[in-house]
C-alpha cells in the first residue's frame, strides 16, 4: 500500500497561484508554509497510519455509547493537544486565529489523510464561526474556548426521516418550557453523533419552533450539549454504509432535551448556513484531497507494476502505456485545478470584496471539486485494474469514502440547480456578473477560454429567457464548472515554469 503523503508543495504552489498579485491583507504565505509542513508530519505520522485500520474496524454502539475504531482517541488527543481544533479561533478565546486559506491547506491535508476522522473534527471550525457571528456573549465565552481546546466537538443536526433535501419538512420540535427550550424529536445520518474522542459534544440542532405548517420560516437554531443532556439525548442506531466506516454516521433521539436558541427565533436556516457554507467548502476540499490522494496510489503503482512491452519490445510500465498515461494525467489535472479553484473562492471569500461572487463559486466548487474526487479515484482503480477493485492498495476506500461527497450537504443536483436559478438572478445576477469578470482576470484573454466564456455567456443569456430552467440546469452547470476549471489551470500555468504543467494544460484546454 502507498502511505499517505501530503501534498503539501502542490497546496503551496495552488495557494500561491490563487492569490495572485493581490494578496489578502494578513496573508503570510511563510508562515502558511510553514504551519501546513507541521500539521502534514504530524497527520502523516498520527493519523494518516488509522485509515485503513479504522474502515476495517468501523466504530460500534454499545450501551455507553459508540466507540471509535483502535487508536483514534489518542490521535485526536494529540491533535488537541497540538491546538489544531482552534486554528480559525481568535486568540481571545485561545485559538490561533489563522484565515480560512490556512484552514483550507490543513483540511485538505486532514481529509486526505484520513476522512472518516476530518468529518468527525472538522465541524468545528463552522460551529466557532456561527457562535461568533449569531451566539450571545455568554454562549461565546462558554463554547467557543472549548471548541478551540478539543474539549468539545460539534455536530449539525438536520436531516431527519422525512427532511433530506427538503428542511421545510422538519418536524423536530423546540418548544419552551419554565425551564427554558426543550428539543424533541428525531435527527438521523449525524456524523459524529456520538464519539469517545472528545469529553462533550456541542449539537447545532435545527428545529421547528412555529408553526407545523410554518415551513423555514417556523426554523430556529438551537445548540444542545452532550453533558447537559444526561438521557434526553440518545444514539438509537449508527448506520452502516459504503465507506467512512470509521466516521459514526448516528440517529439521535431528543426527549425534551434542554437547549439554547441561537440568533432569532425564525432565523434558524440564516444562522444555519454560516455552517453550511463553511461546510460546503469543506466538502469540496475533501473531493480534492481524495483526487490527490487515489492520483498518487495510481502514479506510484503505475511506475512500478511491469505488463506488457514498449514499441522497441522493451518490458513496460504501466506508466509506459499511453492510455494508463492519459489517466495519470487526467487524475493530476483534476486534482491541480479543482484545489486551485477551491483556493480562488476562498481568496474572494478572504477578501470579501464580491460577496455575490463567493455565493456563485461556492456551489460551482461543491459540485466540480467532488466529481473530480470520485472520477479520480474511478480512474485510479482502472489503472491498477484487479489490485485497483480489491482493498489491497486502498483506491477502492478511497472511491467509496469520495462517493457521499455528492450527496452531502447538499446533493450536487440541487447545487446544479442553484447555479442556474438564484446564481443567475439573485441582486441582478451580480454573482454571475462577477463570475465572468473572474474568468477574464485569471485567464487575460487565453484564445481556448475565450471561445468557452463566449459559449457559457450566450448560454447564460438562454437560461435566463427560460421561466424554468430546471431542464437544462445540470448541462449549464456543467459548462459553469468547466469554464472556472478551464480559467484555474491557465492561472496554474502563469505561475508556474514547469513543462509539465503546461503539457497538462494543453489537455484541459483540449478537453471542452
Ligand atoms: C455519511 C453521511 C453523513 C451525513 N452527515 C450528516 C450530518 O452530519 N448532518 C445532517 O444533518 N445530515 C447528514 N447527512 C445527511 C445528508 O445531508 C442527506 O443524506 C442529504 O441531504 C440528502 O438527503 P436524503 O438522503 O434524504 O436524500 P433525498 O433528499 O431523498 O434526495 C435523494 C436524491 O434526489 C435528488 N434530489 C432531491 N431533492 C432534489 C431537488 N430539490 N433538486 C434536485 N435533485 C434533488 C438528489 O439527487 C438526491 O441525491 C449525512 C448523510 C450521510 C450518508
Amino acid at each position: 500500500m502507498k502511505l499517505y503523503s501530503a501534498p503539501v508543495e502542490d497546496i503551496l504552489f495552488s495557494l500561491n497561484a490563487a492569490v495572485g498579485s493581490q494578496a489578502p491583507s494578513h496573508w503570510d504565505a511563510a508562515q502558511c508554509a510553514d504551519i501546513l509542513g507541521h500539521f502534514a508530519n504530524f497527520v502523516e505520522s498520527e493519523i494518516a497510519p488509522l485509515d485503513e485500520p479504522g474502515d476495517e474496524q468501523g466504530c460500534a454502539l454499545s450501551a455507553d455509547g459508540v466507540r471509535m475504531p483502535d487508536g483514534f482517541k489518542a490521535a485526536y488527543t494529540a491533535l488537541a493537544h497540538g491546538g489544531w481544533q482552534g486554528l480559525t479561533a481568535p486568540e481571545l478565546y485561545g485559538g490561533m486565529d489563522q484565515n480560512a486559506l490556512v484552514a483550507a491547506a490543513v483540511s485538505e491535508v486532514f481529509a486526505g489523510a484520513n476522512h472518516s476522522m476530518q468529518m468527525v473534527c472538522n465541524l468545528v471550525p463552522g460551529a466557532i464561526s456561527t457562535l461568533l457571528r449569531y451566539g450571545t456573549k455568554d454562549q461565546q465565552q462558554t463554547w467557543v474556548p472549548r471548541l478551540a481546546a478539543g474539549v468539545a466537538l460539534s455536530t449539525m443536526c438536520l436531516t431527519e426521516p422525512d427532511a433530506g433535501s427538503d428542511l421545510s419538512r422538519i418536524r423536530t420540535q423546540a418548544r419552551v418550557d419554565v425551564h427554558g427550550w426543550r428539543i424533541h424529536g428525531e435527527k438521523i445520518f449525524i456524523s459524529g453523533g456520538d464519539q469517545d474522542l472528545s469529553e462533550d459534544i456541542l449539537h447545532l440542532v435545527l428545529a421547528r419552533s412555529g408553526e407545523p405548517d410554518s415551513g423555514v420560516k417556523g426554523l430556529s437554531l438551537f445548540i444542545c450539549s452532550k453533558s447537559e443532556s444526561g438521557d434526553s439525548i440518545k444514539v438509537s442506531r449508527i448506520e452502516r454504509k459504503l465507506g467512512l466506516h470509521a466516521s459514526p454516521t448516528c440517529q439521535l433521539t431528543f426527549t425534551d432535551a434542554p437547549a439554547q436558541l441561537i440568533g432569532d427565533e425564525g432565523d434558524g436556516l440564516k444562522a444555519m448556513f454560516t455552517l453550511m457554507n463553511h461546510a460546503r467548502i469543506d466538502v469540496s476540499l475533501q473531493g480534492v484531497a481524495h483526487a490527490a490522494r487515489a492520483c498518487d496510489i495510481a502514479n506510484s503503482y503505475a511506475m512500478q507494476r511491469s505488463q506488457g512491452r514498449k514499441v522497441d519490445g522493451a518490458p513496460a510500465m504501466l506508466s509506459d502505456h499511453a492510455d494508463v498515461r492519459r489517466m495519470l494525467d487526467e487524475q493530476r489535472s483534476l486534482s491541480l485545478g479543482a484545489r486551485c479553484m477551491a483556493h480562488i473562492t476562498l481568496v474572494e471569500l478572504v477578501k470579501n470584496d464580491r460577496p455575490a461572487l463567493v455565493d456563485f463559486l461556492t456551489p460551482v466548487c461543491k459540485v466540480f471539486c467532488t466529481e473530480a474526487g470520485i472520477r479520480s479515484a474511478d480512474l485510479g482503480i482502472q489503472i491498477l485494474g484487479g489490485y485497483g477493485y480489491i482493498s489491497e492498495y486502498r483506491v477502492s476506500q478511497t472511491w467509496r469514502d469520495a462517493r457521499i461527497t455528492a450527496i452531502y450537504e447538499g446533493a450536487n443536483g440541487i447545487h446544479e440547480a442553484a447555479i442556474a436559478t438564484r446564481g443567475l438572478r439573485t441582486l441582478g445576477g451580480r454573482g454571475a456578473d462577477e463570475f465572468d469578470e473572474l474568468i477574464t482576470e485569471l485567464t487575460s484573454n487565453n484564445k481556448s477560454v475565450c471561445a468557452l466564456q463566449d459559449r457559457w455567456r450566450f448560454e447564460r443569456d438562454e437560461i435566463m429567457k427560460l421561466d424554468d430552467p430546471s431542464a437544462h440546469a445540470h448541462a449549464f452547470a456543467q459548462l459553469t464548472c468547466e469554464l472556472f476549471f478551464q480559467a484555474a489551470w491557465v492561472r496554474l500555468n502563469s505561475v508556474s515554469d514547469d513543462v509539465e504543467i503546461s503539457r497538462l494544460l494543453r489537455g484541459v484546454l483540449l478537453r471542452a
